[in-house]
């Protein structure tokens, strides 16, 4: 099973996934994670990718489909996985294409969680996500059990720069400029549903797997 989940920032891909994943033992592919985690170990290329993420820009396709080419080679991507955050332009749905053709595999369905503007906003800023494990969380909608400590880990929770306003008005711009037209390249192959965000976790996910169930 090879799913895309897709949505504006602050839609809940990464609450959302992190239930797939372990419910139907996918590998998750989170390119945003693979960033932040780069950073965390001080590589050249978490160093270089967050001086775009903090601005709320992109980073560049070529940087990011070869982080992705590399993580599909691996041996846990080759029958399940679960793609979230990726692809985010036109030119990055085309690669991943390639790549896929390229392992005689394809994608099974495409997740578009749909949430309006003054719930992202509200979802964005009070977002906080731990520094050990990347465990999402937010001040009102889901606080951690003890404040600034991750539920899972103990971890330390902090807010993303790019989650910031600033950055936020300037990740929803490039949303809707640059990934909204993926979402026209996937419905004419009719794999993609649309799911209500607006609602609480649960159902979410509840209409998640019930559409899931439909393209699978
Ligand atoms: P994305 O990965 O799409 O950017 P996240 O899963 O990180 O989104 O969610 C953004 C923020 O909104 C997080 O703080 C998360 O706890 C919160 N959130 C996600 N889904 C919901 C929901 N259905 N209801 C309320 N808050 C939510
Ligand atoms: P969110 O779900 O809140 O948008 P992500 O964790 O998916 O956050 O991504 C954080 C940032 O990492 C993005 O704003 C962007 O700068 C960078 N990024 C993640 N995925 C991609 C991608 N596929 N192409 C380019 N940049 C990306
Ligand atoms: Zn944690």
């Amino acid at each position: 099973m090879k799913i895309l989940l897709m949505g504006p920032p602050g839609a809940g891909k990464g609450s959302q996934s992190e239930k797939l994943v372990k419910d139907y033992e996918l590998t998750n592919i989170s390119t945003g994670e693979m960033f932040r985690e780069a950073y965390r170990n001080n590589s050249p290329l978490g160093i270089e990718a967050m001086r775009y993420i903090n601005k709320g820009e992109l980073v560049s396709d070529e940087i990011t489909n070869e982080i992705v080419r590399k993580r599909l080679l691996r041996s846990d991507a080759e029958r399940c996985f679960l793609l979230d955050g990726y692809p985010r332009t036109v030119a990055q749905a085309e690669a991943l294409d390639k790549m896929l053709e390229k392992m005689q595999s394809k994608l099974n369905a495409v997740i578009n969680i749909v949430v309006d503007k003054q719930a992202i906003l509200e979802r964005m800023v009070g977002r906080r996500v731990c520094k050990s494990c990347g465990s999402t969380y937010h001040l009102s909608f889901k606080p951690p059990r003890v404040d600034g400590v991750c539920d899972s880990c103990g971890g330390e929770l902090y807010q993303r720069e790019d989650d910031q306003l600033d950055s936020v008005k300037n990740r929803l711009e490039i949303y809707e400029t640059k990934t909204k037209p993926i979402i026209d390249y996937y419905s004419k192959r009719g794999i993609l549903r649309n799911v209500d965000g607006m609602q609480s976790f649960d159902a979410v996910y509840k209409d998640i797997k019930q559409a899931l169930g439909e393209v699978i």
